[in-house]
């Protein structure tokens, strides 16, 4: 799930956001969200005598369906004229009405190979039910009982919000795939790391549908879980200086407002890592008998650690700089009988002295 990261405020969006026909045959409809980052982006697109696309479909609240359905009202399209699903990635503010929008419409589907499976094996009503794996890492790397044992609960509330699309209707693309629709070339681009199959895709009047691998003013959180690759943060930093020099004229990211200067958001998005990432390395250089991942962040982000889902995010965030780190030869992992804790990887302060 997407998050606002806790260091970087609730009141990133403008109130009263409302749907922007941003050029001809291309809207922006904003739908809420029942936590921090506050609404996602749906955008329509003209697809010609063949109707309308979709990119995203919001969480699956009856909010959301109401303000979709205004926002179609207002662009003059009924929910029927849409003929394609694009989902950039599976998360639950991105997917959530995408069964509702497929029942009225029948539209197919369209993903990057690999995030169909991420979707139903994590979202679908009938997924694991333990949530087992997670709740397991989230134990191992220092979340305290009760915020593990409100993870799963958080998780099942979720899945029977959202609406996902029939199994068979989803349509896999591959890097570098093309569609024609409504006279355009699209082009789907593999840009891992906030999801592992995250799909942007360019279309060839150089707009930039982004997703949530680069947005305006929050930074897109990487985090490690125990399916995912397993360096998301190096993925990410190798994605996003794939797309920064693309011809680009128009980015229109997952949440927040379309914007422009491609080339100076990844940079500002890179250095917010790699402070990060330094910060990080200085609290670990600090507890030389090593440090649990929890811990970690409760240092570095301290009472802005406000909810749960706060903890959460910041846990696997941490863990994906982690594992950058030790990749980068500067931290180790130790498993002290089943807990997780991560050192510096060099030597030990007595080993140092001599
Ligand atoms: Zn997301």
């Amino acid at each position: 799930m997407q998050q606002v990261p806790p260091d970087e405020g609730e009141s990133v969006f403008p109130p009263n956001d409302s749907p922007q026909e941003i050029e001809t045959g291309l809207w922006r409809i904003p739908v809420p969200l029942p936590f921090a980052l506050r609404s996602a982006n749906i955008y329509l697109l003209d697809n010609g005598a063949a109707g309308w696309a979709i990119v995203d479909s919001g969480f699956g609240l009856p909010a959301d369906e109401a303000a979709l359905r205004a926002g179609l009202a207002h662009a003059d399209v009924s929910l029927d004229a849409i003929t394609t699903i694009f989902l950039t990635h599976a998360h639950p503010d991105h997917i959530g009405l995408s069964g509702t929008i497929q029942a009225a419409s029948g539209a197919p589907v369209y993903m990057l190979a690999r995030e169909d499976q991420r979707m139903y094996d994590v979202w679908s009503a009938d997924a694991d039910p333990s949530f087992e794996a997670v709740t397991a890492m989230y134990a191992a790397n220092g979340l305290p009982p009760d915020e593990v044992a409100s993870s799963a609960t958080a998780t099942a509330r979720v899945r029977r919000i959202l609406r996902l699309p029939r199994r068979n209707t989803v349509h896999l693309l591959e890097d570098g795939e093309t569609l024609r629709l409504g006279g355009f070339t699209y082009t789907a681009i593999w840009t891992p790391g906030h999801s592992d199959y995250h799909m942007c895709l360019l279309r060839d009047d150089n707009v930039f549908i982004a997703g949530d691998h680069i947005l305006p003013s929050i930074t897109p959180n990487i985090g490690l879980y125990p399916h995912s690759r397993p360096d998301p943060l190096r993925d990410y930093f190798n994605a996003i200086q794939r797309v920064r020099d693309l011809p680009t004229r128009t980015v229109l990211p997952g949440h927040g407002r379309p914007f422009s200067a491609l080339a100076e958001r990844v940079d500002a998005l890179r250095i917010h890592h790699e402070e990060r990432g330094a910060a990080v390395l200085d609290v670990v250089r600090q507890h030389p008998t090593g440090i649990s991942a929890y811990a970690l962040a409760s240092i570095i982000f301290g009472g802005r650690l406000r909810t749960s889902d706060d903890r959460r995010f910041a846990l696997v965030e941490m863990l994906a700089h982690l594992e950058y780190l030790c990749g980068e030869g500067y931290v180790a992992r130790e498993d002290l009988d089943g807990q997780i804790v991560y050192t510096t990887s060099v030597q030990t302060p007595a080993s140092r002295r001599l």
